[in-house]
């Protein structure tokens, strides 16, 4: 029954994964690359506007990264975010270099989501392995000095296992998880997947007591524990740490945990930290909501936010603790220069700032534009060039005519993915047996994670889209007049959203890049998207921040990229009678996600089902993940 399912949907199995994908000619490729631009992956596409000016160091300066989820090639088809992991290891040997030159110190930090969201970190589980399991390595040739764990690490038993046994013990006292914990199966106990604190001090001489905290994260594996925030401040190696006879100097709280949302935990860190040290800085390194953003707690607390998926890199200098011999304002750069709180004095000062993730940014700030490829950059580019080929990733399905985006456009304009989205559900969610059966077909928004960008759709592309891999269910003969209320109901019903889906959707952004460039505009007249002039150089549309110091954090400045919300669920219909009449009945075809959903909604129109109703309408192998690659296969060009 199945397996006639899949034949009539004109799939072998393998197609189901990414048979019949045209290869890229890639060895005339790399080599035509690299003699026009070094490094960065091959097909990536290099900026064309630079940062405003030279970044501001302070006696310590933070590089910060969150949320990467495995785009550690960089967005090759974005230019404002073109750099890959072999630039990144690259640009922060500079740095460092360029920090101990300056009298400073300098520390990178970042604070987890390892996971889920391209197919250098997702592919690796179709061939049977773990998510992971080459993103990974390839992410330990950066020598962070802190992380933390993210909320991505702890859905799946074995990504959590392998976090635990490899990459924990790679980074050993540097990876901080003050509350989680996974079971470890040699002996059966809980044992903490990192380290629950570090007191170090830096080479300038500044004395930290570091921690990193999730926030209270609730749908992980049962292979691991989340020891809630208001609980953990309670436990006695928290109180030794914060009650230390060692002096303290700064307190850093690295933490996947929203700086600013209501569900973020550092309020309750801050806090307790304070009853002990009412006065001692507290710097906060948050992540989780994908967005850029700072924000101010009090005259010696900040938190910064770097945004998602390698597009940002924050760049936090803070001077005027009264410890060590580092310089409080370096020579010959910028320093920071504004107390925390707007109008008040105070001994600390701070500058933060958003570098846009590509290689002319990185250069430019590197002072190094001649010799910027380091032996190791250059050999993780590689690295990275030859995992996605080994993955297939680069593999093509078809060219996308246009940019479809998530939320630059109202969801009903052409530019959204989802009259795209509507379309390829039409046409390809089709039982054959039940061709001409009308069909309607429901899927939720929040399974779609970023844009289609204009060119190659790629196997990676794949996992970027739609990562989540939700069955095609069925509840067949409903009758139509229910059917038809479903839409309205679904979408005044209750949030349909996983965890992993309220990233970046649990509060209005401070700052969206949802929308890259590619020339297209709005033709509604709401927003123009062109590239306008300012100052006779040219501004591409971007992220524009706004956050508790301002507007002018962002290190290249931007034109504004509009944001709009999706409903919950969107439509797509199939099988109609052609003589525009209405059916008696229709098959209702949805995600398994959302089926409690649409069981809610149905017995609201009148109609009580059960899920002992409910069939697979195709194969549970073909998925939300394979819906797209298969409209492109079948729609698209190959010649991009
Ligand atoms: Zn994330
Ligand atoms: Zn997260």
């Amino acid at each position: 029954m199945l397996r006639s399912l899949v034949l009539g949907l004109g799939l072998s199995s393998t197609a189901l994964a990414c048979g019949g994908c045209t290869g890229t000619g890639d060895v005339e490729m790399v080599r035509r690359a690299r003699l026009i631009q070094p490094r960065m992956q091959p097909d990536a596409i290099p900026a064309t506007t630079g940062p405003k000016g030279p970044l501001p160091w302070g006696q310590l300066t933070f590089a910060h990264t969150s949320d990467t989820h495995g785009w550690l090639m960089g967005h090759v088809k974005e230019e404002n975010y073109g750099a890959d992991w072999g630039d990144y290891v690259s640009f922060i040997r500079h740095m460092r270099y360029k920090a101990r030159k300056l009298g400073v110190d300098f520390l990178v930090v970042d604070s987890g989501d390892l996971h889920d969201g391209s197919g250098l970190s997702d592919a690796t589980v179709k061939l049977g392995g773990v998510n992971g399991e080459v993103s990974l390595p390839i992410f330990q040739n950066l020598d962070y000095d802190l992380l933390t764990i993210g909320n991505h690490e702890l859905y799946v038993a074995d990504v959590a296992f392998d976090v635990f046994e490899n990459f924990a013990k790679f980074y050993r006292s540097r990876y901080l998880t003050s509350n989680v914990q996974i079971m470890d199966p040699k002996d059966g106990k809980f044992k903490y997947i990192g380290r629950t604190h570090k007191y170090f001090t830096t080479y300038f001489g500044v004395r930290i007591m570091a921690f990193g905290v999730l926030f209270d994260f609730t749908s992980n594996a049962n292979n691991s524990k989340i020891i809630k925030a208001k609980d953990m401040v309670q436990q006695q190696w928290f109180l030794d740490a914060i009650n230390t006879s060692d002096p303290i100097d700064l307190f850093l709280v690295l933490g996947h945990n929203s700086v600013r949302s209501s569900t973020s935990t550092f309020p309750v860190i801050r806090e307790a930290i304070r009853k002990v040290h009412p006065n001692t800085p507290i710097q906060f390194f948050g992540g989780h909501s994908h967005t850029r953003d700072f924000k101010v707690y009090d005259n010696s607390s900040t938190a910064l936010e770097p945004g998602r998926y390698c597009e940002t890199l924050g760049w936090l200098a803070l001077s005027g603790i009264e410890a060590g011999n580092g310089k409080h304002k370096p020579a010959g750069v910028p320093n920071p220069d504004r107390p925390a709180v707007n109008g008040t004095t105070s001994y600390l000062s701070y500058a933060r700032r958003y570098i846009d993730w590509n290689r002319l940014s990185f250069e430019y700030h590197s002072d190094n534009v001649r010799t910027f490829d380091t032996p190791r950059g250059e050999s993780v580019t590689d690295e990275v060039w030859n995992e996605r080929q080994r993955l297939n990733l680069t593999s093509l399905y078809g060219c996308a005519p246009q940019t479809y985006c998530l939320s630059c456009a109202p969801q009903t304009s052409e530019l959204s993915i989802y009259p795209l989205v509507q379309k390829a559900l039409s046409a390809v969610i089709v039982n054959e047996e039940r061709k001409d059966i009308a069909r309607m077909i429901f899927v939720n928004t929040g399974g779609f994670r970023f844009d289609i960008v204009k060119g190659r759709f790629t196997y990676d592309d794949s996992f970027i889209v739609a990562p989540f891999t939700n069955a095609f269910q069925y509840i067949p003969n409903v009758p139509y007049a229910a059917a038809a209320k479903l839409l309205d109901l679904l979408n005044n019903g209750a949030p349909q959203k996983r965890d992993m889906d309220r990233e970046h959707r649990s509060f209005l952004p401070r700052s969206v890049d949802a929308c890259p460039l590619d020339g297209a505009q709005f033709n509604s007249g709401l927003v123009k998207r062109k590239t306008i002039i300012r100052r006779q150089e040219i501004v591409t549309p971007g992220y524009t921040t706004k956050d508790d110091f301002g507007t002018d954090g962002d290190d290249t400045p931007h034109s504004n990229i509009p944001y709009f919300r999706a409903t919950n669920d969107i439509v797509a219909e199939g099988g109609f009678p052609t003589d525009g009449s209405t059916p008696e009945t229709v098959d209702v075809v949805f995600y398994d996600f959302i089926r409690s959903y649409v069981l809610t909604a149905l017995a609201k129109a009148g109609e009580n089902y059960t899920t002992a109703d409910v069939e697979y309408y195709l194969p549970p192998s073909f998925t939300s993940n394979d819906f797209l690659p298969e409209y492109a296969k079948r729609f698209w060009s190959k010649d991009c």
